[in-house]
């Protein structure tokens, strides 16, 4: 693949994976992030996690010495092809950011949103320039590692930078899924948070702790979904029958009360039984050596 120049706006734990997964495939990147020792942090992130990416697989000539930090915005985005914009989820911020964003890159760079909630077509109201180059482009952490990117354009997207941008992420060695439409949480989310939801009415009620929640996915569904998702696993759930048999069976389930819960009130009360419950799992394990083993982990399953 040609090498492109990536503009990586905010590099907190989102940004700092896109700056990996874009060094990683031999490409050169220029961050922005006003945060006092921002450069520092991504540049003691890569060194810890660059044998991880050794392992992953490197172009040819992927370096960290291809990535260099701007002072300004408009001087990280002036000379990009692809603009990955990661700042914090709040969209009176996004906006501002995505304007100066529009303001100063190339007419026919992609200015891609990593944002978990918010619809492209609310964020490229900020974009008075090209509104036509926005779209969403969301990933799952840790960026350097997780394939799958979810793509979707706004009212006012171009088709053809929607195409565009798949092919740019399918040559960065991920799984892009183009979106049809467009909706709040896009599609992982809103199934993570289904389960998200159901998982804190559990603890809230009672019924299991948060070890012995993860312990249910982790032991059990998880394993099924690295290889099939609830459809196709629904479908050999059936039998013979497959997908009709599962629904005859248990299609009438759907109308019981519990299906229809929804999040339980975050109090205080609950969100400490949450936060205690996960401290206890993590023993004397710190996040950095969990991050490790996930890492591992994910590179064996794929
Ligand atoms: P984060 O808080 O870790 O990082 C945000 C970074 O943006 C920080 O380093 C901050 O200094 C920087 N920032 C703040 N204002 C800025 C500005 N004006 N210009 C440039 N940088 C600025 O947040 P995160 O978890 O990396 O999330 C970033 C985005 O990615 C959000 O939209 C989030 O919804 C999305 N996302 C998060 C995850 C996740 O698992 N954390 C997964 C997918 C998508």
């Amino acid at each position: 693949m040609t090498k492109l120049t990536m503009a990586v706006v905010g590099t907190g734990v989102i940004g700092n994976g896109w700056i990996a997964r874009f060094l990683a495939n031999g490409h050169k990147v220029i961050a922005y992030d006003p945060a006092p020792q921002a450069e520092e942090k991504t540049r003691a992130l890569l060194e810890d996690i660059w044998p991880t990416l050794e392992r992953y697989g490197l172009a040819g000539n992927a370096s960290i010495e291809q990535l260099s930090f701007a002072d300004e915005l408009a001087d990280a985005v002036s000379g990009a092809d692809l603009i990955q914009e990661s700042v914090p989820e709040r969209e009176e911020l996004k906006k501002q950011v995505l304007y100066t964003i529009d303001q100063h890159a190339p007419a026919e760079a992609i200015i891609a949103s990593s944002t978990s909630g918010y619809m492209p077509s609310v964020l490229q109201e900020a974009c008075e320039k090209h509104p036509e180059r926005v779209v969403i482009a969301h990933p799952f952490n840790p960026v350097y590692l997780i394939p799958l990117v979810e793509i979707a354009g706004g009212k006012q997207t171009e088709a053809r930078f929607i195409e565009k941008a798949n092919a740019i992420y399918d040559q960065l060695k991920m799984k892009p899924l183009v979106m049809s439409g467009e909706i709040d949480g896009h599609i992982g989310d809103r199934l993570m948070e289904a389960l998200w939801r159901e998982a804190l009415h559990i603890v809230n009620d009672g019924i299991a702790t948060t070890e012995e929640v993860d312990k249910a996915i982790v032991y059990g569904p998880g394993l099924r979904w690295a290889l099939m998702g609830p459809f196709l696993t629904l479908h050999l759930a059936g039998g013979n029958e497959g997908m009709k048999h599962m629904l005859e069976q248990f299609g009438p389930a759907l109308k019981l009360p519990w299906t229809k819960l929804v999040a339980p009130e975050l109090t205080d009360e609950l969100k400490q039984k949450v936060i205690d419950g996960t401290t206890l799992q993590s023993g004397d394990v710190s996040i950095s050596d969990m991050e490790h083993r996930r890492d591992r982990f994910l590179i064996k399953l794929m």
